[in-house]
């Protein structure tokens, strides 16, 4: 059960060895460090654990609300252990050996989404951030153009758009969620970069790269793909049922971001940006009269907008991805399980009598709703709201799920059978983002049925 307990023996002796290290520069004269008492600490120690254990369970399977998992016990190891050292990779004079595992990690990371080894990336501290950047960038190919996207993407586009004072066009969608191409086409000469998420947040929809690019492309509009949350799915694009096509296709967008921090095993701290054309580094040009001098090879600072930035993170996932690479036997079987436990899930959800599967997952996110007698919308969303409550409250095997909400409209097209009698529908949402979903998926449903309403 402890995965963590089992690296405790590598995590002292990499300690030791790091300690030796450390101690080859001599002793240090008066060392400031408090002496440390040991009843004292313990207690202290006892108060904080008792404070932490106040969380969801987000280690286990019965946690299957929002996109929470721990990271990998490499990770933690891995950041644990660099950050002891405390490298900060803004400069290569803040913690070479770092900024070097950040460059291989990117590498690899250009290779998975197909941009081979000519472009320019780096770590951030989120997918919001790395969004950020390739808005920016956007904004700086084309001025005063639009950055446009679906009511699906994440809503921090549309903030970080106020935020670069650049102005952002909603795309609208047909009925069951598709962007509304007529819409887009009469909007085309407003718009300068088009984002596309593979993954969205709520429902884990893919949305259709391969039509959007074609249609960018005859308007000369530049294509960004948030997967943030989907990104590492293309490791096993073409399997369990999930459609190759958008995957084959991010080689060919201009700006893509990947969060390492969700899919990819890491702790919170570590998103990614990648540009397919290394020549937008130009915008990134600045000088700082005291970095950069250690060495003429490019410093990650001097293609990022944040500066300081934990040389842990990078230590983490270059550590997690040696253990597990970016291939469909490295990191690909860990997506392989949650997508297999998406579709028990649905297939469970779609043979139920009290419950309604909202449409089939494209990863591995699973919307549901309680069956209401009276098929109205209103009803879907108060019985979803109890059973997500009552299940989060019960004292033995609760289940933690999340709600979805969406137009009532989209609603009523994928389930002609209901009234809307209200605006918006409300739901239950799954995110199987753990490999052990894939052996749980019968126990969620065998809660789900147990649950009266
Ligand atoms: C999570 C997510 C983001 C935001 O990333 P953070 O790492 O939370 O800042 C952006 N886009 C999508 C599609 C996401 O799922």
């Amino acid at each position: 059960m402890n995965r963590y307990k089992d690296y405790l023996a590598l995590f002292e002796k990499a300690l030791k060895s790091l300690d030796q290290w450390r101690d080859s520069y001599g002793e240090i004269p008066g060392g400031r460090d408090g002496p440390v008492e040991p009843e004292a600490m313990e207690q202290l120690f006892e108060r904080f654990c008792k404070r932490l254990t106040g969380n969801y369970p987000f280690h286990h399977p019965s946690y299957a609300g929002q996109m929470l998992k721990p990271p990998h016990p490499a990770a933690w190891v891995a950041y644990s252990l660099a950050m002891t050292i405390n490298p900060n990779n803004h400069a290569l004079d803040g913690g070479p050996p770092t900024s070097r595992m950040e460059k291989e990690v990117m590498e690899d990371l250009a290779d998975m989404v197909g941009y081979g080894q000519s472009f320019l990336g780096h770590l951030t501290s989120g997918g919001t951030i790395a969004n950020l950047e390739a808005l920016w960038i956007a904004r700086e190919l084309h001025p005063g153009k639009a950055i446009a996207s679906t009511a699906d993407a994440h809503y921090t586009h549309n903030r970080m758009c106020r935020v670069l004072n650049t102005p952002y066009i909603t795309i609208a969608t047909d009925e069951s969620g598709e962007p509304d191409m007529n819409a887009l086409e009469e909007q085309a000469d407003q718009i300068g970069t088009l984002v596309v998420t593979l993954g969205t947040t709520g429902e884990g929809r893919v949305e259709p790269l391969q039509k959007l690019k074609s249609w960018a492309d005859r308007h000369g509009i530049r294509i960004h793909i948030d997967a943030a949350y989907g990104g590492f799915y293309t490791l096993i694009a073409g399997e369990e049922g999930i459609d190759p096509a958008p995957w084959q296709l991010t080689g060919e967008a201009d700006s893509i971001v990947i969060d390492p921090h969700k899919h990819g095993l890491q702790p919170y701290g570590c998103g990614s940006v990648l540009f397919k054309d290394p020549k937008i580094g130009r915008f990134y040009k600045h000088d700082s009269p005291y970095t950069y001098f250690t060495s003429q090879d490019l410093h990650l600072g001097e293609i990022s907008l944040e500066c300081s930035r934990a040389g842990a993170s990078a230590a983490a996932l270059w550590l997690t991805l040696q253990l597990l690479p970016l291939s469909r036997e490295g990191l690909g079987e860990v997506l392989l399980s949650c997508r297999k436990a998406a579709k028990k899930l649905a297939a469970g959800l779609g043979a139920s009598e009290n419950y309604t599967l909202y449409r089939e997952p494209d990863l591995d996110i699973v919307c549901y709703f309680p069956t209401p007698r009276d098929r109205k919308t209103s009803s879907v969303s108060a019985i979803s709201k109890q059973v997500f409550e009552n299940q989060m409250d019960k004292r033995e095997k609760p289940l933690y799920l999340s709600l979805l909400k969406v137009p009532s409209g989209r609603f009523t097209y994928l389930h002609p059978g209901y009234t809307a009698d209200s605006s918006e529908t409300v739901m239950l949402r799954s995110v199987l983002m753990k490999p052990e979903h894939e052996d749980f998926a019968d126990e969620i449903m065998d809660r789900l049925e147990a649950q009266e309403f």
